[in-house]
């Protein structure tokens, strides 16, 4: 399997994070990418090329076009400001204030585009998004032409990224845009499978209303872990989307047998709908060791979940999530991928 990867990534490391009223080093740092890198290499999977360059078109019919230009903008308004640090969102509109009023101010406007202020914006961030994105296109590209998959080394990721909303460390919504480009090249129905800790809120936003792609989460409850206001069981879609949401939220604690169920339950539901393409938004926090997640799988579950994915026998493009019990990232990322082609 190809692995697409940019070094352009390390542009966006913050140089903290807010979390328990604390500044603290990312958990979304480059060095998780390092430690798949060097994991594939060790296992001879070494066809690792860097992308093509971005297309922002299906990206622009997707995303709302003044979040891309916040994104884009918003590091130089931010010092034009005179602002001393980072890009942190201090003032988010809330119940009873006006959703949908753009404030000018940069330190308004930061609020207004973010839902979850632990994550930064730097100089480098919108450099280091769009190779991200980069290498989830290059994904596609590389499995619509025949491929059979790729695995696209996201690092900033995007499943938490809305249609103008960042956070969760996610910026572009690269599982989506990959769903988005298989629609375009022709695949009638896609899914999205998402096996990150943590619901997938802005990929299950951006698809919610729509019958032609499949979204199914498994993931930390949101009574219990972020994204907290979205993931529950009965958000099963709207309108045309009725039924093609899939949530699957499990509480702390939750081991490889019930996670493997439900795993087993929405590969079902997507097999029985037949999609024509399929796009895993590849997180590894399931781990037992994740510092920010409850879940208990091992590294060798892993590896079966892979090989589970991997006997649905669809174009399958991975996109990295993911993953912050550092040392461990490598090796749970590279197991699903083994499993995958070992199926
Ligand atoms: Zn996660």
């Amino acid at each position: 399997m190809r692995t697409i990867y940019s070094e352009d990534h390390r542009l966006h490391f913050p140089q903290a994070e807010l979390s328990g009223g604390q500044f603290v080093t990312p958990f979304e740092r480059p060095s998780r990418v390092e430690y798949v890198l060097n994991r594939l290499r060790e296992r001879k999977l070494t066809d690792i090329v860097p992308p093509a360059a971005v297309d922002m078109r299906p990206v622009q019919a997707l995303l709302d076009p003044g979040y891309l230009t916040f994104l884009e903008t918003a590091w130089d308004d931010w010092k034009t400001a005179g602002m001393e640090g980072e890009i942190i969102a201090a003032n988010v509109p809330a119940r009873g204030m006006h959703m949908d009023r753009i404030p000018e101010n940069i330190d308004g406007k930061v609020g207004y585009y973010c839902h979850a202020s632990e994550t930064a914006i730097t100089r480098g961030t919108w450099t280091a998004a769009l190779s991200s994105l980069a290498c989830a296109q290059t994904a596609q590209r590389h499995v619509a032409a025949g491929a059979g998959s790729a695995f696209a080394l996201c690092r900033p990721p995007g499943h938490h990224a809305t249609a103008d909303q960042y956070g969760g460390y996610c910026f572009i919504n690269n599982a989506a845009v990959v769903a988005e480009m298989f629609r375009a090249s022709g695949a009638g129905r896609v899914a999205i499978l998402d096996i990150d800790f943590h619901h997938g809120n802005g990929t299950q936003s951006l698809f919610y209303d729509r019958s032609d792609v499949m979204f199914a989460s498994l993931h930390g409850a949101p009574q219990e872990t972020y994204p907290y206001y979205l993931g529950y069981a009965d958000e099963t879609g709207k309108g045309a989307g009725e039924g093609f949401n899939l949530n699957y939220p499990m509480t702390a604690g939750t081991g490889y047998g019930a996670w493997s169920h439900a795993l087993d339950d929405a590969i079902a539901k997507i097999m029985a709908w037949g999609p024509e393409a399929l796009v895993i938004s590849l997180g590894v926090d399931a781990y037992k060791e994740d510092p920010i997640s409850f879940f208990k799988l091992e590294s060798d579950d892993f590896t079966d979940a892979g090989r589970r994915i991997g006997r649905m026998k669809l174009p399958t493009v991975f996109c990295m999530e993911g993953g912050y019990a550092i040392e461990a990232v490598g090796v749970n990322t590279v197991n699903v991928l083994e499993g995958f082609m070992d199926a």
